[in-house]
């Protein structure tokens, strides 16, 4: 039994493209997941404190034979691995942030994940980057992720690659 499972990446602090493209490159590496596809890299405005540089943000899909839990416990080791800091600030400058956005079309909501992202239908840099890799796809509540478009906007992110 295997999941497609969407990641969001960002990262903003010391060599953001760089970090995000090593970690697309450990997520591809995982254990028990088959890299799917990535979504175009882009670059955005901080979400929050605007005292801090811009974002570059992609998503990555795999097929995973994984548990959430287990996936999540990668996802921390990686942005440890790449020196995942911060300055304590809700929303502040990190060096790598993963979130999972979509366990196949799994609802889970406990004390560490819940999973829909509960960011995922306010974020252009959930929402596009998905829509690179699925422009078809629909989420566990049946909302079409390009319905979404039209109430989000590109909020002035631009695709750096
Ligand atoms: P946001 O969650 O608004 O994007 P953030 O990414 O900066 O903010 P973190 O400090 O990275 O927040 O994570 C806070 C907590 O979110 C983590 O300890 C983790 O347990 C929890 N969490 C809940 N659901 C998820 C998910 N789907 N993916 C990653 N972390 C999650
Ligand atoms: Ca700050
Ligand atoms: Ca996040
Ligand atoms: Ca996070």
């Amino acid at each position: 039994m295997t999941e497609v499972v969407y990641i969001g990446l960002g990262a903003n602090l010391n060599e953001p493209e760089k970090t995000i493209h090593l970690a697309i490159d450990a997520l591809s590496e995982l254990p028990d997941c088959q890299f799917f596809a990535v979504s175009k890299i882009y670059r955005s405005a901080p979400m929050g404190p605007a005292d801090q540089p811009d974002y570059i943000n992609c998503v990555v899909a795999l097929e995973t034979s994984l548990t959430a839990a287990r996936l999540f416990d990668h996802t921390c080791t990686i942005e440890q691995q790449h020196g995942r800091t911060r300055d304590g600030e809700h929303w502040g400058p990190r060096t790598l942030d993963l979130d999972i956005l979509l366990f196949g079309d799994h609802t889970i909501s406990n004390d560490v994940l819940t999973i829909p992202h509960y960011g995922l239908k306010q974020r252009e840099f959930v929402i596009y980057p998905l829509l690179d890799i699925s422009p078809n796809l629909v989420l566990p509540c049946g909302t079409e992720v390009v319905e979404l478009t039209k109430h989000i906007s590109l909020n002035g992110m631009t695709p750096i690659n």
